[in-house]
């Protein structure tokens, strides 16, 4: 049988949906929120990602400013840049594209990031107030996956979640909000024994691991809620077919370009899961989604009083 899909692409339209009415009102209070992105160098991956960034922006009426210092920069040249950025009234959030370059410091450069205005949520005051289960700017890729959760219907109290990978920026956070929703959470890595066993207990898995299609359907208990947040790209024809055996479309589309996305998840589970999150248009999607929608929280939390008040129900 074949799991329901969770559309990526459905949940952030109806997230801008909603951000849509919360931009206008500001604007009627005469707020409009400004996100900052910081680009170091050329790297081409993060190139394409920032100019998502900001073609959200642009797309919801959100003010965007986009630096790009050369891949030379010092660490105290990148720290003056970000104190700019802290002191403007017109930027609400700042995200500071990764990787940045060797000779860069990153975690001074995160941690230089006004807490209020650290819209990826990696500062660790924002970590903290996580951690202590307060409100604060989470950080987007698992406050995406809980918007998949919540708004598919996937039951979370009570369920086992097994979330794959332990990074600061997906695994722990997630880890966490799902504590906070009530599951039993196991967060699993690279030197847990026996990992499909650990996997194949869970009512919802999250994948977080960098690793093309490494979670087949020997992992996946049947009916379980499969949450792929990897995005892996994959050049070789033989990978190519071992994952698309089943998928003469993908394969086919592969032999025309010479390459692929993938997921950590092998796409053969979708046969086992109850649901099942695709790649690209499953993930993705929601990590940009919940950028604009801290941008907006920060502009409402930072300007106070000037900020009407609006029920938002995300993460
Ligand atoms: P990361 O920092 O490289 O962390 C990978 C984690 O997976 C580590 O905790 C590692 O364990 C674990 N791991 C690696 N190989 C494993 C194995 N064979 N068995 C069990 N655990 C293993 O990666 P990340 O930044 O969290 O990203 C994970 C994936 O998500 C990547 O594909 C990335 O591209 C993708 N991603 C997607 C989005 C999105 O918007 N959809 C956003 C961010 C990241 P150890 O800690 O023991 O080394």
């Amino acid at each position: 049988m074949s799991a329901r899909i969770l559309s990526g692409n459905a949940i952030r339209d109806q997230i801008y949906g909603e951000l849509e009415s919360e931009i206008a009102s500001l604007a009627a209070a005469g707020i409009k929120p400004g996100l900052a992105a910081v680009l170091v160098g050329d790297n081409p991956a993060s190139k394409v990602y920032v100019n998502s960034k900001i073609a959200a922006c642009g797309k919801l009426g959100l003010a965007s400013f986009h630096i790009t210092p050369p891949a030379t920069i010092s660490t105290a040249e990148l720290l003056a840049i970000i104190q700019d950025l802290n002191a403007r009234d017109d930027v609400d959030g700042i995200l500071v594209q990764l990787p940045l370059p060797a000779q860069i410091d990153s975690k001074r450069v995160l941690e230089a990031v006004d807490p209020a205005k650290d819209v990826d949520g990696f500062h660790p005051m924002n970590v903290g107030h996580l951690v202590a289960g307060r409100p604060a700017l989470v950080a987007c890729t698992p406050a995406g996956v809980m918007e998949i959760l919540r708004r598919s219907g996937i039951p979370i109290e009570g369920a086992n979640a097994v979330v794959l990978g332990r990074s600061d920026i997906v695994g722990k956070p997630m880890a966490l909000l799902l504590l906070h929703a009530s599951a039993t959470v196991t967060i699993a890595h690279s030197k847990t024994k026996d990992l499909k066993d650990v996997v194949r207990r869970a009512d919802i898995v999250v994948a977080a691991i960098g690793r093309p299609a490494m979670v087949t359907t020997d992992y996946v208990r049947p009916g379980a809620a499969v949450i792929d947040v990897g995005i892996n790209r994959i050049n070789d024809a033989k990978q190519a077919e071992s994952f698309f055996a089943h998928f003469p479309e993908r394969l086919a589309e592969f032999h025309r370009k010479n390459t692929a996305i993938v997921g950590d998840v092998h796409p053969d589970v979708v046969n086992v899961a109850g649901a099942f999150t695709p790649v690209p248009g499953g993930v993705g999607p929601l990590t940009i989604a919940m950028l604009m929608s801290n941008t907006v929280k920060a502009a409402r939390m930072r300007r106070g009083a000037r900020a009407p008040a609006v029920a938002a129900s995300r993460t």
